[in-house]
């Protein structure tokens, strides 16, 4: 049932208030297709999908109906010689189903532990940390087409996915609906340990001989340690994309700035770190009433109370500038504006 002006606070991890005009969940797909053919969400202009809300930043009410997928569940469908494979639904908890799938043994998602958020915006921006993606280990998505009323499963190369991209994000945006996601986990792990501060973090830990149980737990450790807790901040983690830019650009800041932190991307491109470049234009720990830019790390901009949308997007608008002018590199923003 679709309910009217209901306050979206409790919804997303910024803590913006802002109203939904119509909001409904839906557990099964009989809601779903009830919801959807309701006439006003047939005469709206604007249908939101809601996972975790935790990618999300509201400037505004949302003039429209927003829908919560709280399809939950996760099930083992398949295994072979090396692969187990496992379904998850899309309003499944992200760190639930990892944690499910440390506890039994499947590898590959360790390094993915709490990412706050639910299953099915996991493909949406082929979310990733520590040196894995989502895109490595997805084998299919199940999604229903709003428009026409189908379920359809896309393949890994369907989903044509990118650096928190894909197809779903860019043409094919707002027209479906991810039901479930299907993932190939690995009988042996192969433990990706080289990134961040997980070697060390094991290290201190006393562990030489690490098992995917040690990686989540060293990867929970760095997280809580680094990132601010949406439950007492309000935030949506890295509110910027780390820029890939030409070589050629890259070459002339590097020999400027030769502690600038840099990744290998595609052929004839570099990654650098946006969280570095507004660092450097003086933005770490900056706070203009409660909109701010976090003081332990510069990429994730902060809610400290009562800012609105619009002040929190007002500040990366002048993030985006003075990065610009500075360093003549284009930020742009993954959390998504609403
Ligand atoms: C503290 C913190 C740390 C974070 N760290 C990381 C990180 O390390 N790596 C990373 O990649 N991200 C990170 N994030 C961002 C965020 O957790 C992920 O993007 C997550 O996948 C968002 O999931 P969600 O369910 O909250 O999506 P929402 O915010 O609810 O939605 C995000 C987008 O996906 C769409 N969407 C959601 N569900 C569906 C669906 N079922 N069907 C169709 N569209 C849908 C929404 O319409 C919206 O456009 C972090 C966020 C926070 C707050």
């Amino acid at each position: 049932m679709l309910q009217e002006n209901i306050s979206l606070l409790p919804y997303n991890s910024f803590r913006i208030q802002a109203n939904a005009k119509y909001f409904a969940a839906f557990q099964n797909i009989e809601q779903l297709e009830s919801l959807l053919a309701d006439y006003r969400t047939q005469s709206s202009n604007q249908l939101f999908i809601l996972g975790g809300g935790s990618n999300i930043l509201l400037t505004k009410d949302v003039d429209g109906v927003v829908l919560k997928n709280e399809l939950t569940g996760i099930e083992l469908i398949d295994e072979d010689d090396a692969h187990y494979y496992v379904r998850a639904h899309a309003g499944t908890n992200w760190h639930v189903f990892v944690t499910w799938c440390v506890n039994n043994n499947y590898a590959g998602l360790e390094n993915l532990s709490l990412i706050p958020g639910n299953v099915g915006a996991s493909p949406m921006q082929n979310i990733g940390a520590y040196g894995v993606e989502v895109k490595d280990l997805i084998t299919e998505v199940s999604a229903y087409h709003i428009k026409e009323k189908r379920i359809q499963q896309f393949t890994n190369s369907d989903c044509a996915f990118g650096y928190r991209e894909s197809i779903f994000k860019r043409t094919l945006k707002g027209q479906y609906i991810i039901l479930s996601v299907t993932f190939r986990l690995n009988k042996k792990p192969n433990l990706n340990t080289s990134y961040g501060a997980i070697e060390q973090e094991l290290i201190a830990a006393g562990i030489q001989q690490p098992g995917i149980k040690d990686i989540a737990a060293a990867v929970i450790r760095i997280r809580q340690s680094k990132l601010p807790d949406p439950k007492q901040i309000g935030n949506a983690g890295s509110f910027f994309k780390n820029p890939v830019i030409a070589l050629h650009l890259y070459e002339r800041l590097k020999s400027l700035n030769p502690q600038m932190p840099s990744y290998p991307a595609e052929p004839g491109k570099m990654k650098i770190a946006a969280g570095w470049l507004i660092e450097q234009c003086g933005w770490k720990g900056y706070r203009k009433l409660d909109a701010g830019c976090h003081d332990k790390q510069a990429l994730v901009l902060v809610n400290y109370g009562s800012a609105s949308g619009k002040e929190l997007f007002d500040l990366s608008e002048a993030i985006i500038a003075s990065v610009a002018d500075k360093f003549s590199v284009t930020l742009e923003r993954e959390v998504n504006i609403l």
